[in-house]
Order: C-alpha cells, then structure tokens, then sequence
C-alpha cells in the first residue's frame, strides 16, 4: 500500500470547481492587487479566529517580519524564541539586527519550555515569540504573565496552527500580534504563497497595514519605511473558499491522530502529546523514537512517506554561528532533532492507510 506524507491533489478534487471559479472571478474583475477578495478574506479570517483586526500578508515569513516591524524591533534587541521551529521564526528576528535568544523546548509537546524563559530576559529584551508547533499551542498563561511582568511583547508564530485552541480561545488572540501562513502544505494552503496578521490591537493593524504597503498613508506620501507585503487577490480567493472547509478538515486531522493514538498505546512508541487545556490541529502528527533515521528509511522501503520536522536546532545552524551557541546548550531540542519522525496526516486518508504506517512503524521495533 502506498502512503505519500500528503497528498495536496486529493484535498483538491474535493473543491476545485468553487476555487476555479474564485480565480476566474479575480480574473475578470483584473484586480489582483489588494481587490475585494483580499477585503473579504480579511473579515472572514477574523471572525473566524474571534480577532479584531487581521491584514493579509504576502506569507508567513512576512507576516512576522511585518509584526516585529511594527513593534520596532531594531539593532541589539533581544526576542526571545524557540530553537525548535522553522527558519523564519528566528529569521525575521535576526533580519531586523535583533538578536534570537534561544529557549530549550519541552520534551512532550515539543513546545517552548516556559519555564526557562525569564532567566533569559535581560535589558535588551523586547518580545517573546513563541512557537505552536505542529498545531498545538505554546502554553501562554505563563508566556503572557512573564510577558507582563517584564513588559515585553509577545508575538504568536501561529503559522501551524490555525485553528488550534487553549482554554477555547483561538490562537493568534493571546499575544498582542499573530502570524499566520498559507504556504500550500499548511492546514489552509493558498495556491502559492500568503500570510496574516491578526491583533486586538486598533494601532498596530494600523501600522501593520501602512508596513504592508511601503508605509505609505497617501497617494504617494509615506509616514514610515515599510515594503510590499501585499498578499494577492488570486491568493485570497482561493483562501476564501477552502476557509469554509478548514473546521472539517482539522477534524479529520484530529481523527487521524485518534487512529494513531490508539495503535500506539500498548507499544513502545509514545504519541505526540497534547495537554489537557489545548485542542490540536494536527498540522503534524509527530512521534520521538529511537534509530530515527533507520525507521524512515524502513517506511520508504514499504512506500510511506515520513518527513523530519526539524533535522537541525536554529541555535546550531551556520548563519546563527555568531551567536556562540555550541552543541549540549539546549540538550532536548537537539535530541528531538534527531528522534523526530512526522508520519502521514493529512484528512484525506483513509483508516486503512493509517493502520497500515502504525503497524509498519511498530513492525520495525519488534524485528529489531
Ligand atoms: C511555515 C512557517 C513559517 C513561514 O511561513 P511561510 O508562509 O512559509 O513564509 C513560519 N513559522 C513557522 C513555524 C512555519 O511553520
């Protein structure tokens, strides 16, 4: 049986004829910069996440570069992050001369330890973004009360989480900004890139929207230094339709995982864990185990694709040496790097093909 880790074709034929149609109307209309599509995404997404204010963005790289602009972090600020996330987390940071300071994960959720961060902070700390890694949310009661505490801003990387849910309040709603990306492979994938910001807060969805288009405030008068961060019309249509289906799909996710969950209970192989106050999107379902690399390549032999989110901790890559972070600085982010396997769970699959990676995953463990 084959089981590719996803499979963006079988999401499609279920609402190509709608998202077809969306891109025809953008097509005729010829707005494809900021046109009425990008307006009605915008107010869906809100209403949709229970935020005030969100802006459209061209991606969710831009949407935390776009964010840390408009808190104006610049040379020598320190934000706090974790190691454990993609690039761009720590990207946007180090692209304004802020400085990434890095926090050791939690061994189950694989989130940022919150219980590590406020020994980090120092004067030059200005934010804290945490991460909701693989769908699940940082945990932000004591994110948000250190936050507080030492009065720094907190941005939520919420760009695998749409969705996701802690104490029934949707992401992107505890920090004063939420980024958000609509890369294709994400729960809700445009058809290229996009991304977006929401907020709570009038005077930076203000901001962020004069940033979005080269701070300008009037035709051709500018009040700050922004750049194009304008997602496309094109993007927004389609975004618009498969919004409508993203409840359900998350859905399956969670489904999926159940399966997972299940099959994996009486064997060595522990599933992700959720904690008890958050409600997961499954952006991936990813287990820790031994011989990593050994499994995979088990997997692949019986045609199931399996993916390694992340091979390498952003305190240990080159581009980051100047930091002088050295391997054994943050110990369960660099263990994790190499025991994490992210197993197929996309909503289109079927029952059948997920007993069929657990029990391969578990047949590697009992041949050993
Ligand atoms: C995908 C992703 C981003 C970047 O989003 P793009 O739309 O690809 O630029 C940022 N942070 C995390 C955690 C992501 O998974």
């Amino acid at each position: 049986m084959q089981v590719p880790f996803f499979d963006l074709k079988a999401q499609f034929t279920t609402y190509k004829s709608e998202a077809v149609r969306a891109i025809k109307q953008v097509c005729e209309s010829q707005l494809f910069a900021m046109g009425p599509a990008v307006a009605e995404f915008e107010e869906n997404i809100a209403a949709y996440c229970g935020s005030k204010y969100a802006i459209a963005v061209s991606s969710g790289s831009d949407a935390l570069l776009v964010s840390l602009m408009a808190l104006e972090i610049k040379q020598g600020d320190e934000v706090i992050t974790t190691p454990f996330t993609f690039f761009a987390t720590a990207g946007a940071v180090a692209r304004l001369g802020g400085k990434p300071v890095f926090v050791d994960v939690e061994p189950n959720s694989y989130n940022i330890d919150t219980g590590g961060i406020e020994e980090k902070v120092t004067e030059k700390t200005r934010a804290i973004i945490p991460v909701h890694l693989f769908g699940q949310l940082a945990q932000m009661k004591p994110v948000m009360e250190i936050a507080k505490r030492c009065n720094l801003a907190v941005v939520e990387d919420a760009a695998q989480a749409i969705g996701a849910t802690q104490d029934e309040v949707k992401c992107g709603n505890f920090g004063c900004l939420g980024c958000f990306s609509f890369y294709p492979t994400k729960n809700l994938g445009g058809f290229g890139d996009g991304g977006l910001v929401t907020t709570n807060d009038k005077k930076l969805a203000e901001k962020i929207k004069l940033l979005r288009t080269h701070g300008e405030n009037a035709k051709y008068s500018y009040k700050t230094i922004g750049g194009n961060f304008r997602l496309d019309s094109i993007q927004a249509a389609v975004l618009n339709v498969k919004l409508k289906y993203l409840d359900k799909w998350n859905e399956k996710r969670r489904q999926n995982a159940v399966l997972y969950d299940n099959i994996f209970a009486a064997s060595e192989v522990k599933p992700p864990k959720i904690d008890s106050n958050n409600v997961s999107i499954y952006h991936q379902y990813t287990i820790a185990v031994p011989e990593r690399d050994r499994l995979q390549k088990f997997l692949a032999e019986n045609e199931i694709g399996s993916s390694v989110f992340y091979p390498k901790p952003l305190h240990l890559q080159d581009c980051f040496g100047k930091l002088g972070y050295k391997e054994g600085d943050l110990p369960v982010a660099e263990r994790l790097c190499s025991e994490v396997l992210s197993l197929p769970v996309y909503p289109e699959l079927l029952p059948g093909q997920i007993e069929y990676v657990a029990e391969t995953v578990l047949k590697f463990y009992e041949s050993d």
